[in-house]
């Protein structure tokens, strides 16, 4: 049985943008709690280690009791039956995006058929955005304070991140 007042929202958060936070938003006018869902993949390199990313998004919504931040080092499937929940979603930016979330939303389903993928596109202020866009910019020391949340400022200057 899943909880239909549930949802999760898992990615990589690396870092959480604006791009994120307002698709974790509109996902709360849908749904009461929200599942954001740090995946923690030992296969994909990331800036940041899956707990600063929670502590990040922890901060950031640290008010918001109907948010659920965690991370999860197995498929996003299994983290769905694990905590009851039926309903995935993913936020889109262009087709770009679309081809690569359409098949990962097939393999989902095809694991988890009671799992609905609901794709939610992009507010047009962050169509552009992403976090890899954001760690470049950083590192070239741009300022990334009107794309994150001030704490992922904080977060990013705290690396060292020339490479
Ligand atoms: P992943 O590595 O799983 O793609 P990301 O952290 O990049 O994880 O993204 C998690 C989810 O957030 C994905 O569905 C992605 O498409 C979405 N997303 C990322 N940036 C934006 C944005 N600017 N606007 C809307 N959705 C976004």
């Amino acid at each position: 049985m899943t909880d239909p007042h549930v949802a999760m929202f898992p990615g990589s958060f690396d870092p959480p943008t604006l791009g994120h936070i307002n698709i974790i938003q509109r996902s709360l006018k849908l749904y009461d709690r929200l599942h954001v869902v740090v995946a923690d993949n030992i296969n994909k390199r990331c800036l940041f280690t899956a707990q600063e990313r929670v502590n990040v998004l922890k901060d950031i919504f640290c008010g918001s009791s109907n948010i659920i931040v965690t991370s999860y080092d197995g498929l996003m499937v299994n983290y769905a039956r694990e905590n009851g929940i039926g309903v995935m979603i993913r936020g889109v930016r262009a087709v770009g995006d679309f081809g690569y979330e359409f098949e990962l939303a097939m393999t989902n389903k095809q694991m988890m058929d009671e799992l609905e993928v609901l794709f939610m596109p992009t507010d047009p202020n962050y169509f552009m955005l992403r976090s890899s866009q954001i760690k470049e910019m950083a590192a070239f020391g741009a300022d990334v304070s009107a794309l994150v949340p001030k704490q992922v400022v904080d977060l990013l200057s705290t690396k060292d991140l020339r490479f």
